[in-house]
Order: structure tokens, then C-alpha cells, then sequence
């Protein structure tokens, strides 16, 4: 069978531990034979990036802007702990963190779904994408112990000088905490054309929400931009035949549990920090969530929501079988792939990328999958599969389905 062509260059990043073991594989059993694809390759490996002193996972990200597509393994994010395991000359940074700071952009997650994995709400039939402002607010406060008979203000000065006050309290009869958190119009901004873009990328209606019945200025500010961006793409958004859909927080939680799915839900900060974790748990399990970063240029970075999977690691050190979920790190590479095409107008490419997904999904399906699926699966006999077992599965659903 001749080879599926690959128009421009993907990026590839790879890892650490039991997703390192698990990439290698797919790359080899499941996308080479099938693409002629230039993929530049980074050794994100920790040690790789010990001996370059952080610079690969730099130039990583540089070769992603260039290119505008990237996939990623997951990576060690060393504490003392790995410092002392690998010898290392310091603790580097989180490379995700790293990343983003040079692409810029928004991390969105998505659950995988599977018509046998019913999601622990009932009416979730589609998946819910979470988008979350990953800038400021509780993040970067500042905050005070205050004592009683303190007096409390916000006071803010202005370049030439001038001094703007605001009492916060008087604590007059008790002490207490104070804080202050602030954010910029430009995050908020880059935010929300992350938010248009993914939300336009996967055709999708997108949700947003904020308390600024109660937050006017604060939060307000935040719906406003939001508004503004979405106002700038309308006829974009109108052509994705998708719509834009404001509303308070409570009634934003109260619908998505009644909902039934396929949405971007765009979250402020701490929102999407507690509620990824609602909707992530809601659906299952770690290995079936896939996450992609999104820059407002419409650069795209994808991989698994996971980490490494250490422990399992561990087990395939010593030679004993382990039974890893490698579902979203196929996943970050169809994702990485179908972006490819879909940029390149490769029409090719992007059916090749949707069929290693449907591939993975019928095996599922079909009811053979990796350990952590068997107590979440309504299949009557459901077979348990080791961590290779499950690719061979795949791959042969694949090479069924390209013929
Ligand atoms: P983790 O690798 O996500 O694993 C935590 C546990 O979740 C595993 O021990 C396993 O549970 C389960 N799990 C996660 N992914 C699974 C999969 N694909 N298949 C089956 N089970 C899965 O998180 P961690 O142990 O906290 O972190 C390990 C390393 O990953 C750390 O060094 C951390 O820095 C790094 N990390 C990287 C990223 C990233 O690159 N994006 C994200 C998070 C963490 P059982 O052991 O019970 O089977
Ligand atoms: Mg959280």
C-alpha cells in the first residue's frame, strides 16, 4: 500500500517513562507505516534536557511556532525527588510551562468518548471541552493577615503619580484575611481568541461565564473583551454554523449537568481549575482525556492529559507486563496529524488521522481494553489487554480500515 503523503513538517516532542515507551510504539506500529511524514524531532527526555540546560525544550517550542503544529509526550516535571534519581543539575522548569510561554495560547481539554464508557452523567453523550484562563486572579494574589483594628484599602498610582483609594473594610470588631488579585486586558483578550479559535477548529458552540452580577468591573471586564472577540469573528462563527452562548456561572454548572455535551466551555481561572477536574473525573479516566494548547495565531500543541505513568514504568523496568492506556496519546498524535492536514488542505491526511481515532474507539468498543477501562465498561465480558496487546488491537482494526 503506498504511503499517505504529509504536506509540511510535524513537530515531535518526546518523553519521559511509560509514555516514552508507549510513543515509540505508536510512532512505529501505528503512524509510520502509513505517512511519509517529515517529523523534526526533540528529545524532551529529562536528561536531554539536563544536558542542554533547558535549551531543547526552547528550541521545541520554536520549531512548533515555525511549523504550527506540534505533538507532545508527557514529560518529567522534576522535583528533589528526580533531581536525586537522575543526578540533575537542578530542578527545570515544567517544560508544558515553558512551552506556553513561548507559544502563548490556551490549554483545552477533552474527554475522549466511548459509546461503552458512559459518562457518570447521564446526558453527557458528547464530549465537554474545557477552556481555562490560566492567568492571574487567585493565582497571583496577594494577601494579608489582618489584625482587629486594622483598616483595609485598595489604593492604585497611576504613572504621573496620581492615587486612586477604595476602603476594603474596617476590621473593627474581629481580624481577618485580606487579598488583592488582579488581571490584564490582554490575557483576557488572548484568552478569549483562543477560545474562538479552538471553539471554530472543532466546530463547536462555545460557553462563557462569569459572576459579574456581583464582580461588575472585575468580571466585567472580562465579559466585555469576551464579547468584543466574539463580535470581531462573527462571520466566522456564523459560517461554522456554531453559536455564542454568555451566561452567569450557577446557570452555567446547573445546564452543562443536564446537557448533552459537544461544547467549549470557556472557564475563568479558578472555574477551570475546579471544574476540568469535575468534568474529567465525570467522564472516566485520565487515559481517555487528550489536551491541546492553542495559540490566538492558531498554533496547536497536542498531547495527553496525563503524565507519565511512573509506577507503571517501574513495572515495565523489571520486565512484568503493565496495562497503560494509550488512547489519548494516540489521540495527541491523530490530533497533531489531522491539524496537519486539515492546514495543508490535505483531505488524505485528515481521513487518515480520523480513522487511527475510529480504529481505537471500535477497539474499545469491541469491548478489548487496557485495565483501568474493565470497571467503568458495560460490555458483558469486557477483555482485559496488556499495554502492547492493546496497540496490536488497534493496529489491526486500522489496517482493516485503510484497506
Ligand atoms: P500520572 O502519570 O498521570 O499518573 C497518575 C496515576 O493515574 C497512575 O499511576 C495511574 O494510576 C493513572 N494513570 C494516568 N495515566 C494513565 C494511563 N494512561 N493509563 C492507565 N493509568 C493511568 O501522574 P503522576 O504520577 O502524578 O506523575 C508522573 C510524572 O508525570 C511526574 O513526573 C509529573 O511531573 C509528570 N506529569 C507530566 C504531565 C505532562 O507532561 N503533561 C502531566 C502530569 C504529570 P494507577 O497507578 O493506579 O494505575
Ligand atoms: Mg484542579
Amino acid at each position: 500500500m503506498p504511503k499517505i503523503k504529509v504536506k509540511n513538517t510535524l513537530v515531535e516532542l518526546d518523553g519521559d517513562e511509560m509514555t516514552r515507551v508507549i510513543w515509540d510504539k505508536i510512532k512505529k506500529q501505528l503512524i509510520l507505516p502509513y505517512l511519509d511524514i517529515d517529523l523534526e524531532y526533540y528529545d524532551l527526555h529529562v536528561l536531554e534536557r539536563d544536558k542542554t540546560n533547558d535549551q531543547i525544550t526552547v528550541d521545541s517550542a520554536n520549531a512548533i511556532v515555525k511549523h504550527k503544529v506540534g505533538v507532545k509526550c508527557a514529560t518529567i516535571t522534576p522535583n528533589m525527588d528526580r533531581v536525586r534519581e537522575f543526578g540533575l543539575k537542578q530542578q527545570w522548569l515544567s517544560p508544558n510551562g515553558t512551552i506556553r510561554s513561548i507559544i502563548g495560547g490556551t490549554v483545552f481539554r477533552k474527554p475522549i468518548t466511548v459509546s461503552n464508557i458512559p459518562p457518570a452523567v447521564k446526558s453527557w453523550a458528547k464530549p465537554i471541552a474545557i477552556g481555562r484562563h490560566a492567568y492571574g486572579d487567585i493565582y497571583k494574589n496577594v494577601e494579608f493577615k489582618v489584625p482587629e483594628g486594622a483598616k483595609a484599602e485598595l489604593v492604585v498610582t497611576e504613572k504621573d503619580g496620581k492615587e486612586s483609594r477604595k476602603l476594603i473594610h474596617e476590621f473593627k470588631k474581629s481580624g481577618g484575611v485580606v487579598q488583592g488579585i488582579h488581571n490584564t486586558e490582554k490575557s483576557v483578550r488572548e484568552f478569549a481568541q483562543a477560545c474562538i479559535a479552538y471553539a471554530l477548529s472543532e466546530k463547536i458552540d462555545l460557553w462563557f461565564s462569569t459572576k459579574d452580577t456581583i464582580s461588575k468591573t472585575y468580571q466585567g471586564m472580562f465579559r466585555e473583551v469576551f464579547q468584543e472577540e466574539v463580535d470581531k469573528k462573527a462571520a466566522d462563527i456564523k459560517k461554522a454554523g456554531i453559536e455564542y452562548f454568555y451566561t452567569l456561572i450557577d446557570d452555567i454548572v446547573a445546564r452543562v449537568v443536564k446537557h448533552e455535551g459537544g461544547i467549549l466551555w470557556c472557564c475563568m481561572n479558578y472555574d477551570g481549575d475546579v471544574m476540568s477536574d469535575m468534568v474529567a473525573s465525570g467522564f472516566g479516566s485520565l487515559g481517555l482525556m487528550t489536551s491541546v494548547l492553542v495559540s490566538p495565531e492558531g498554533i496547536f500543541e497536542y498531547e495527553a492529559a496525563h503524565g507519565t505513568v511512573t509506577r507503571h514504568f517501574r513495572k515495565h523496568e523489571k520486565g512484568e507486563a503493565t496495562s497503560t492506556n494509550s488512547v489519548a496519546t494516540i489521540f495527541a498524535w491523530s490530533g497533531g496529524i489531522g491539524k496537519r492536514g486539515e492546514l495543508d488542505g490535505t483531505p488524505e491526511v485528515v481521513k487518515f488521522a480520523r480513522a487511527l481515532e475510529d480504529a481505537t474507539i471500535e477497539t474499545i468498543e469491541e469491548g478489548e481494553m487496557t485495565k483501568d477501562l474493565i470497571p467503568l465498561c458495560t460490555s458483558p465480558d469486557p477483555k482485559e489487554l496488556n499495554t502492547f496487546e492493546f496497540l496490536d488491537a488497534v493496529e489491526k482494526r486500522l489496517k482493516t480500515k485503510l484497506g
